[in-house]
């Protein structure tokens, strides 16, 4: 039987797989021993902290949940920014488990069923939250109508190419690419620049019938709605989730 959805507080977690998705990036897995099922709508947010009592060391920080609600285990996209926490996962290997787990929390929260037509703007790792929007459409079944605009600097920095390829593949999502700093040599072909409101508009252009979301880093999400209101779209249709 399929274990019940609940929330945690404070609950152990430990590392069961680790891949480095690009030079900054990596997906890292928790597990719980008991394989808890959390219950959570796609595009919230879970506390994660480190704690090792033997260097009296304790940190906490919020991380968007990239896994689907359906999933036994919680995947989380982080860049390694080499700062306190971060520092801790840039050495962290399978196994590892002084990691505690408390949430889910966050408004930024998604439902297939309700929200049929999307536009998604993701900047860098502000494509977590849709990773897990993504795939639970796809364990759904969903017939959800998305288009994603993912905006990253180089052509390297793609986070899950063969998982979003797939995904076009196998959901209503449509997909745009765009590499804000293209350097000459790098194979890149497809769109470049920022996301600004022409971007939409030539790319999405029934977008005033989709609900928005954005997430991304705090300058990414303010270009996002400073270009979406620009455009018409009411601020309170607009959803958006700031790491800054
Ligand atoms: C709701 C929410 C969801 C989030 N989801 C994600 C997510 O899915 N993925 C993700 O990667 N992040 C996410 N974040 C950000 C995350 O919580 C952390 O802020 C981030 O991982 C950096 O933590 P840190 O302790 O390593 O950096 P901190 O030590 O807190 O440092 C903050 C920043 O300062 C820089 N810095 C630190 N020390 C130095 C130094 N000596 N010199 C120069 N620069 C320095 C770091 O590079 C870092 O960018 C989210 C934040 C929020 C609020």
């Amino acid at each position: 039987m399929d274990p019940v959805p609940v929330q945690l507080q404070h609950k152990q977690y430990f590392i069961s797989y680790i891949n480095k998705e690009t030079p900054d990036v990596s997906l890292f897995r928790f597990e719980a021993r008991d394989a808890t099922k959390v219950d959570f709508r796609p595009g919230m947010f879970m506390m994660v902290e480190y704690c090792d009592d033997s260097t009296c060391t304790k940190l906490s920080r919020a991380y968007s949940i990239a896994s689907a609600p359906q999933q036994n285990f919680l995947e989380f996209l982080i860049g390694l920014a080499h700062g306190q926490f971060t520092s801790h996962l840039d050495t962290a290997k399978v196994g590892d488990d002084k990691y505690y787990i408390t949430g889910p929390y966050g408004q930024f929260a998604f439902t297939p069923e309700v929200n049929k037509k999307v536009l998604f703007l993701a900047g860098g790792t502000g494509l977590a939250p849709f990773m897990s929007m993504l795939r639970e459409i796809k364990l759904l079944g969903s017939d959800t109508d998305v288009c994603m605009l993912y905006s990253i600097r180089c052509p390297n920095e793609i986070i899950r190419k063969a998982e979003l390829d797939e995904l076009s593949r196998q959901t209503n999502m449509k997909l745009s690419v765009t590499v804000t700093r293209p350097q000459p040599g790098d194979g890149w072909t497809g769109e470049t620049g920022h996301i600004d409101a022409d971007k939409i508009k030539r790319l999405v252009p029934d977008y005033a019938q989709r609900t928005p979301y954005i997430c991304g880093p705090m300058a990414f999400s303010k270009a996002m709605r400073d270009a979406l209101i620009a455009m018409g779209v009411p601020t309170t249709d607009i959803k958006a989730d700031i790491w800054g």
